[in-house]
């Protein structure tokens, strides 16, 4: 069996490690070169993103990824100015319910990024836009790329997130609406903030503070061990890139409206907004890597109607968004597909049942609500 992936994010290569570590042949098509786009500092991996790097990774990655989290977050604490000094006053639970957070840990997205490539060298081919495919006649599926190359197998997997070219083409009537939501977000070196307090104060919990209509989080990463370290330790193989020069730091983020989002850039209009705040969250804005600096548009995919299984399908946000936890859920669609396509690989499963199986799974846990399958789907 034959598998082609389209896109080297996190579902795609979590699927890519799990497929290789089974014995399957896989490939992989990354439009981007190999430096690929700022796409976040940091992550909140839940138990869905967890037990999918446990089950797609060989042993030392995943060893590498736990060793390298932060501190565990169960809640989110609420912050107040209390006689001038910053006091949590609440906390919540991060229980997934009411579209609260799961608990989880952060990772450090570039970091993890590289693990997820450490071993798939020969696997992953960059700089290889996918355009189209034909499903050919006797069941195999071939890919056009940008620059006229093709490839055929016999899975084609969109994993090419939000702007899917495999969906757009199987899936049209699949489509991305904007919410009007918008995200600034950047992060900072926790030494450079370590004396206003606000770290020791929060611990591992990320900590929300409201001043007028402005709502500033924040949170931290301590890695558990020193990513030189654990390299060290687990996986030498990683290049030394990925952990030169990597250290704790602090995350924030000004969930905020399409209308108020300005055009003064996303450091600038972060440190208009937080004026009124306490000036431990300013120093938290005004020391931030500007570079790292980023605008986020919230979208969302409506639920479409289940489809027939074929020798396409798609995983993550190229067909399923979800603000602050849409990374788990391509690693755990990753990880049920990966299940699936093993079962035929061994003989147990008809490939086109395995596909329809995760499709199933992946609609059950990814769709916001139910909807009523198609005639004949
Ligand atoms: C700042 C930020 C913070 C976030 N924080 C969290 C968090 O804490 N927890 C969480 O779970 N999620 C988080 N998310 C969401 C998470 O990043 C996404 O849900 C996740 O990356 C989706 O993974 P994916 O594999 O589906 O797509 P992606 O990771 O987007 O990967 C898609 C890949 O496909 C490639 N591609 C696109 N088109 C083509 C093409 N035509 N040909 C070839 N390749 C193509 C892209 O270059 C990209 O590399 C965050 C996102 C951002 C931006």
């Amino acid at each position: 069996m034959r598998v082609i992936v389209i896109g080297a994010g996190l579902g795609g290569l979590t699927l890519a490690q799990g497929l290789r570590r089974a014995g399957i042949d896989v490939a992989v098509y990354e439009r981007d070169d190999a430096l690929g786009r700022a796409q976040g500092v940091s992550l909140h991996v839940d138990d869905r993103g967890a037990n999918a790097l446990r089950a797609c990774l060989p042993s030392a990655h995943a060893a590498m990824v736990e060793a390298t989290m932060g501190g565990p977050r169960e809640q989110t604490v609420a912050l107040a100015e209390a006689d001038g000094a910053l006091t949590v006053v609440g906390a919540q639970p991060s229980d997934g319910v009411a579209g609260r957070a799961r608990p989880g840990r952060q990772v450090h997205r570039p970091l993890l990024r590289a693990v997820l490539l450490t071993g798939l060298e020969d696997v992953v081919r960059f700089g290889a836009e996918f355009t189209r495919f034909e499903q050919r006649a006797d069941g195999t599926v071939r890919a056009w790329f940008a620059d006229g190359s093709t490839d055929t197998a016999d899975v084609l997997v969109g994993a090419d997130g939000i702007g899917s070219a495999v969906r757009r083409q199987y899936l049209p009537h699949a489509r991305v609406v904007d919410t009007g939501r918008r995200m600034l977000m950047g992060a900072t070196a926790l030494r450079a903030v370590t004396d206003t307090g606000l770290p020791e104060l929060i611990g591992h919990s990320p900590a929300g503070m409201r001043v007028g209509d402005t709502m500033m989080v924040v949170g931290v990463l301590r890695f558990t061990e020193s990513p030189m370290a654990a390299r060290q330790r687990w996986l030498p193989a990683l290049p030394l890139g990925a952990v030169a020069g990597v250290e704790d730091y602090a995350m924030w983020a000004l969930p905020i409206t399409r209308e108020r989002i300005g055009s003064a850039g996303p450091w600038h209009r972060a440190k208009e907004l937080i004026a009124d705040l306490p000036s431990a969250m300013r120093l938290v804005v005004a020391e931030t890597w500007p570079d790292l600096t980023v605008a986020l548009r919230g979208g969302t995919i409506p639920p479409i109607p289940a489809w027939p299984a074929g020798p396409v399908t798609v995983l993550g946000d190229a067909i399923h968004l979800a603000p602050g936890f849409g990374g788990n859920l391509a690693m755990q669609d990753a990880h049920h597909l990966r299940e699936a396509l093993v079962e035929t690989y061994h003989g147990r499963l008809e490939l086109i049942d395995a596909i329809g199986t995760y499709e199933n799974t992946m609609r059950r846990n990814s769709f916001p609500a139910p909807v009523p399958a198609t005639a004949g789907a």
